[in-house]
């Protein structure tokens, strides 16, 4: 009879914790850390963070690095390391940099590159403070987060993203082939394993089904514009029509929040796209970005507001934040975790 119990609480346990909306730690613990340092994913693996979020991009040579835009200059010192490397629109890009060289730089919080004032001015002040951040490569990434999972002995996935495939392509590299032999070596490759793929241009998504095998999950980003730079047209995918397509070959959706809810006006209650509803019916998962405490979007009286509006009525099933510790204390307080 004990057995029993302890087999149906078991079973319990792991059904809630199947069903129980996911903390993706965006960009690791950026909200404390600079973004994509192994110390921001090393945070956010000690604050509980489910997944930790990997943005990916080449460099010169070939090799993934975890860096949010396909540019150097707005999260390191490139600009005063290496003087003269821009491009005529004035940008250093990583394509243009070898790893020796990118291994150089001094990664730091995120900050405006032509006036070298910070985005998030509350968060660590490591412009100014001395530091020895770094741009880690994918494959130092996930050498951490596995090294971490198993001194731990609490898994954490990890949530990989494209940044512009197409852009990359046109530059003569091909990023998703790069990517997929790593994750392969690291044991993500199928669905079973703790692994989103995600990408935001919708024909990179269907030659990572089609023409790439890849077998795991797979995330489509989606825009709060109507289309992509690539030409990816997010209004006709947020159709029920484009959604039971997509259902073909993704596993779910990673909307911007402003397609799920907004705040018409200040002390105004939220209004509620079908956006979930419709994703539902085709299976899809729904994981929107981004939660920030210290940049809510227009008119939200507050972060838990956000995250009740996004949790609890919208019935969202994971959501991207800087702030991994809020969002799982918020969902902890709701039973949901
Ligand atoms: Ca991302």
């Amino acid at each position: 009879m004990k057995t029993l119990l302890a087999g149906l609480i078991l079973a319990t346990v792991a059904m809630a914790a199947e069903t129980n909306p996911l903390v993706i730690a965006h960009r690791g613990a950026s909200g404390y850390l600079p973004e994509h340092t192994l110390a921001a994913k090393a945070y956010a693996h000690a604050l509980g963070a489910d997944y930790l979020e990997q943005d990916l991009v080449l460099t010169k040579d070939g090799v993934p690095v975890v860096l949010h835009d396909i540019h150097l200059d707005t999260v390191t010192d490139v600009a005063k390391v290496f003087p003269g490397r821009q491009r005529a629109d004035g940008r250093y890009y990583a394509l243009d940099f070898t790893l020796a060289e990118i291994k150089q730089l001094r990664a730091s919080e995120r900050f405006n590159a032509k006036t070298g004032v910070p985005v998030y001015p509350s968060r660590y002040p490591s412009a100014a403070a001395p530091s020895d951040f770094r741009i880690p490569t994918l494959e130092e990434e996930l050498q951490l987060i596995a090294g971490l999972n198993r001194a731990t002995g609490r898994t954490a996935g990890i949530y990989p993203e494209l940044k512009q495939p197409k852009w990359h392509r046109a530059q003569g590299h091909d990023l998703a082939r790069a990517v997929l032999p790593i994750l392969a070596r690291h044991g993500y490759a199928t669905k079973a394993d703790a692994c989103f793929l995600q990408c935001f241009e919708l024909a990179e998504v269907k030659r990572l089904r089609h023409e790439l095998g890849w077998r795991g999950r797979l995330i489509m980003l989606i825009e709060g514009k109507a289309k992509g730079d690539d030409g990816t047209d997010y209004a006709a995918i947020c159709t029920p029509a484009g959604l039971k397509e997509l259902a073909k070959i993704a596993d779910g959706i990673g909307p911007a929040i402003g397609r799920i809810v907004t705040w018409p006006a200040a002390g105004a209650a939220p209004k509620f796209t079908d956006l979930v509803a419709l994703a539902h019916a085709e299976k899809l998962a729904v994981h929107p970005y981004t939660m920030r405490r210290d940049d809510l979007p227009k008119n939200c009286p507050s972060v838990e507001a956000l995250h009740a509006a996004l949790f609890r009525d919208a019935r969202v099933d994971g959501v991207f934040t800087d702030f991994t510790d809020v969002t799982a204390a918020w969902l902890r307080s709701a039973e949901m975790r």
